[in-house]
């Protein structure tokens, strides 16, 4: 991977870095982007007919077995050498801000610790009536599993689509990235809102956007640089690049 020696020269003048993560940072972990086909029993429902309030309402047990089977996937996924090169950034850029959109917690396991998980975790658990988390649950029973204090039925602690997202890390989201010399948009497609525009408080607010993605999306032509390929591979090159 060939890094040019322009956005070497940017980054090492960067104190403030933000980056935003999306499925594809998770692809090289062995998880699946949403745009990828959903496989077996899933392959006949789109996520937003699984992921939503209403889809919930409708057939709560449909949606839980759904998180249920992801967990299970996540449980034996690893962070990946991308997820590794972004908690060594951390160290080197003074005020570095990770932002995912991803639920999996592999940014966590793999040690960065400046992270806002803007769409939850989902290994947790909460109560879809009264917010309670749940510490345990019965996996294998027929039905949802309910909440202990209220009786109301469990869900992912994630954010469906429709749902706004929690207040004080979008808040956090935002300003870090106004405040930014140095946007990364990572194996995003960047069209679930609000972390598309994201991008663009960023760059209306001067700073340099980094574009890194399997394939080109809707920011690409608005990048400054448009890194094409894997993150697991491109975002070590980066570091080595930067700091040996
Ligand atoms: P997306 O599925 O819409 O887009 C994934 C992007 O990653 C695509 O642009 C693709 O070209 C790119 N990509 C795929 N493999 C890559 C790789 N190895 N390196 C670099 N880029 C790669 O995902 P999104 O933009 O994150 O948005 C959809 C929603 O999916 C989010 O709300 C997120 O919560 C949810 N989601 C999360 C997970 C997870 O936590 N692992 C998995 C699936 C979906
Ligand atoms: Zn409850």
């Amino acid at each position: 991977m060939n890094i040019s020696a322009e956005l070497l020269s940017f980054l090492r003048g960067a104190s403030r870095a933000v980056a935003l993560t999306g499925a594809g940072a998770s692809q090289e972990s062995g998880l699946r982007t949403f745009r990828d086909s959903q496989i077996g029993l899933w392959a006949q429902y789109r996520p937003e007919e699984l992921a939503s309030p209403e889809a919930f309402a409708r057939d709560p047990k449909l949606v839980w077995d759904w998180y249920a089977w992801r967990r299970e996937a996540i449980k034996g996924a690893r962070p990946n050498a991308g997820h590794y090169a972004l908690a060594e950034v951390e160290k080197k850029i003074p005020q570095f801000t990770l932002i995912t959109q991803n639920v999996d917690g592999l940014h966590r396991m793999a040690g960065s610790l400046a992270l806002l998980e803007l769409h939850g975790n989902i290994q947790r658990v909460r109560c879809s009536e009264c917010g309670e988390y749940a510490e345990t649950w019965n996996e294998d029973s027929e039905t949802v599993p309910r909440c202990d204090y209220c009786e109301g039925l469990l869900r992912p602690d994630v954010v469906w689509f429709g749902e706004s997202l929690p207040r004080n890390q979008l808040e956090r989201a935002v300003e870090a990235s106004r405040a930014c010399d140095v946007y990364f948009s990572i194996g995003t497609s960047g069209v679930v809102q609000p972390a598309a525009s994201l991008a663009h408080a960023a760059k209306k607010n001067g700073a340099i956007i980094v574009e890194i993605n399997a394939e080109t999306t809707p920011l690409t032509e608005k990048a400054d640089f448009f890194l094409q390929g894997k993150s697991g591979e491109i975002l070590p090159a980066l570091v080595k690049a930067m700091w040996g």
